[in-house]
């Protein structure tokens, strides 16, 4: 972790670096503007899916650690959807759940579940800042 002031002086020293700050705020500006498109268009399972894919993405792992509360907030939905939605998905193999851990089980399927907004986003990402970044 740098200091802001660390990192601006940084940013107006390198052109490169100036670059990716500027593309990855195009990134996150994309991706907020497509999940609020998203939270307003698609069925709850899709977004949950949706969540946990970005989730897997950052963390590198098909092991996460979430509880269901903490997801509907994330998700804007009551906790008892998510909660659901977490069974009907673990009942079709794609996740398994328990007490706050969730385990990505089967992504074949989980990719036909999840919504468009997902790889739009990534495809984005990885446009503006290279694969290695999503
Ligand atoms: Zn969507």
């Amino acid at each position: 972790m740098c200091k802001v002031s660390e990192l601006k002086s940084a940013a107006l020293q390198s052109q490169s670096l100036l670059s990716k700050l500027f593309r990855h705020e195009q990134a996150v500006y994309a991706q907020a503007s497509q999940s609020a498109a998203c939270m307003a268009a698609h069925h709850v399972v899709a977004l949950l899916c949706r969540w946990l894919f970005r989730a897997r993405d950052l963390a590198g792992s098909d092991n996460l650690q979430f509880t269901h509360k903490f997801l509907a907030e994330m998700l804007r939905v009551k906790r008892t959807s998510v909660t659901l939605h977490a069974r009907t998905l673990q009942q079709a193999g794609i996740i398994k759940y328990s007490r706050g851990r969730i385990q990505i089980t089967d992504v074949e399927a989980m990719q036909e579940t999840v919504c468009e907004c997902y790889g739009s986003v990534k495809s984005y990402y990885q446009a503006l800042l290279g694969p290695q970044q999503v």
